[in-house]
């Protein structure tokens, strides 16, 4: 730890004397399920829905039915591509436990997103196919939590099918990703047979009914992999785990519904309640009184009807409650919070109070922006939401002329929403979205046509690559001048190089050693 930290910590508040709020944090399980595509990750979300009590709406997580088709246009494309583009929460309740489950986009072009989504949860459940081990995105996403530390829980999917042996799967998660494993339960048969789960630390068998003789050759098999276990396999321990260096693993089947409870019962039993974060100035404890929060999601025009515009605040510290009145840090202003809402799926109400941990919706024009801090009073910025350089540039064609102040306006919009990034050059020509992946093009191209009724096409530009530039003033100006026709503002208007290749990004770095290009823009 840095003398900086040292000395940001000590200035942390005291903890809430209002026990209601104390023991509200501590009820709080806010998590992400992590995995590559077809691991299972609906079907767990599902079971663990179910499991939750919120049966009627389990189905909502997969459903192509009406209600989601007559949301916006852009909509389509989540449809007929069957991934899910917009991240939500899904809250119920377990062992006494509040568990907000914030859905990630499922296609790998959203990884910004997904990121963002990762900065507001306080552990992760990866999600692994048993056939399959670790594959591409499950490696990705788990390299975005490590950054984070975020503790993980590893759930080994589809136990009920052809899997590698469970000592090997372990194996490979510890080397490919190194991270230590300890398996918490243990899978009682295998393939068409596997049965239930055996917790290691209970020493009980699940589901509870499952009776099986002694001389079952589960049971024979579970005996001989239990000595080999407890001879080779490092115990649960539990600071490891919080700090992200250990994860526990569940072997089960979604589908058949084993070993989803085994999940849910050790994330209440030590499953993080919301974590400590940091911000430009010191440390927001959970438990402090003083409401705070923090825009790591902004979503425009739900619902078409509306055109409404609600910004996903998850909440860092104290208790949140509908009228009060909120301090924005970056524009200085304060709101009143009228109609903060919790999402369900994809339904909502309002929410008249709301404690570390949640995530609630608040509608707004504009004013809101992804990496922007909510206080009572302090004006706090929370750090660690980025922005990634993006790898795709494109020019934005218009095809009716007569639509370029709609454009521009639309632009704005999605850009602030995250959609892409938007660049204007300085030289003035037209604007330059970037993107991390093509999918995001087809979704801005349908928005702003659904949306804002505006069509356009994508020209080629001659860059591939945009770094965010700082250093000293005067060496910027000049900089900035050198190069105009290389240069373009971010939506926030600070100074964007825009480079041909590799190798012009690499000449420029070298040629100007006073300033420095960051390929991560920390928002906030
Ligand atoms: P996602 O892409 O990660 O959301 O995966 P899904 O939940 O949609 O599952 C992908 C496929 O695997 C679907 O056909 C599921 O029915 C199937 N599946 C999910 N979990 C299990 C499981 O535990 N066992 C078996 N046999 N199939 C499963």
């Amino acid at each position: 730890m840095t003398d900086a930290q040292t000395s940001i910590d000590s200035q942390a508040t005291a903890a809430s004397s209002d026990p209601a709020i104390r023991d509200a944090i501590a009820r709080r399980r806010t998590f992400a399920i992590i995995s590559h595509p077809d691991a299972g990750k609906t079907t767990l979300t599902e079971r663990i829905l179910r499991a939750g009590g919120a049966i009627q709406l389990a189905g909502n997580v997969r459903a192509k039915g009406e209600r989601r088709r007559t949301r916006s246009d852009w909509m389509g494309i989540e449809r007929d591509r069957g991934i899910s583009v917009v991240t939500s929460v899904m809250t119920f309740e377990y062992g006494g436990c509040v568990f907000n489950l914030l859905d990630t986009p499922g296609h790998e072009d959203f990884s910004e997103d997904t990121y963002r989504t990762l900065t507001a949860v306080d552990s992760a459940v990866m999600v692994i196919d048993a056939a399959k081990g670790i594959e591409d995105r499950t490696r990705k996403l788990f390299e975005i939590c490590r950054m984070r530390d975020i503790p993980i829980v590893t759930f080994i999917n589809k136990m009920d099918r052809e899997a590698q042996d469970p000592f090997a799967l372990l194996d490979e998660i510890s080397s490919s990703l190194a991270l230590d494993t300890t398996p918490a339960t243990w899978p009682i048969g295998r393939a068409a047979t596997f049965a239930g789960t055996y917790d290691l630390r209970k020493k009980i068998v699940r589901p509870a009914g499952l009776n099986l003789e002694q001389s079952d050759a589960r049971m024979v098999q579970l005996g001989e992999d239990l000595e080999l276990v407890e001879a080779a396999l490092p115990e649960f321990d539990k600071e490891s785990f919080d700090a992200g260096h250990l994860t526990p693993v569940f072997f089960g089947s979604a589908m058949k519904e084993i070993g989803v409870t085994d999940l849910l019962d050790a994330l209440v039993e030590f499953g993080p309640p919301p974590r400590d974060q940091a911000t430009e100035t010191r440390v927001v404890r959970a438990d402090e009184p003083e409401m705070t929060a923090l825009v790591f999601k902004i979503q425009a025009n739900m619902d078409p009807n509306h055109r409404d515009r609600i910004a996903f605040a998850r909440i860092c510290s104290g208790r949140l409650s509908r009228g009060m009145r909120l301090h924005h840090t970056r524009t200085g202003k304060n709101f009143a919070l009228h109609t903060p809402q919790f999402f369900f799926a994809r339904d909502r109400q309002l929410a008249e109070e709301a404690f570390a941990g949640d995530v609630v919706g608040i509608p707004n024009h504009g004013t809101l922006r992804i990496g922007d801090t909510l206080t009572e009073n302090e004006a706090l910025r929370f750090t660690g939401v980025p922005h990634f350089a993006p790898e795709i540039l494109r020019r934005v064609r218009l095809d009716d002329a007569m639509k370029a102040k709609k454009l521009r306006q639309a632009l704005t919009e999605l850009a602030e929403e995250g959609v892409v990034q938007l660049f204007r050059p300085m030289d003035g020509a037209q604007p330059i979205v970037g993107v991390v992946g093509t999918l995001q093009l087809d979704v801005l191209q349908a928005r702003l046509k659904g949306e804002y009724g505006v069509s356009i096409g994508f020209d080629s530009t001659p860059f591939s690559l945009a770094r965010w530039i700082t250093g000293d003033r005067a060496k910027l100006e000049i900089f900035a001048e050198m190069n105009r026709s290389s240069l373009a503002e971010d939506l926030d208007g600070d100074p964007v190089y825009l480079a041909s290749s590799n190798f012009m990004m690499r000449r420029t770095e070298e040629m100007n050693p006073d300033l420095k290009f960051h390929d991560i823009k920390q928002i906030g």
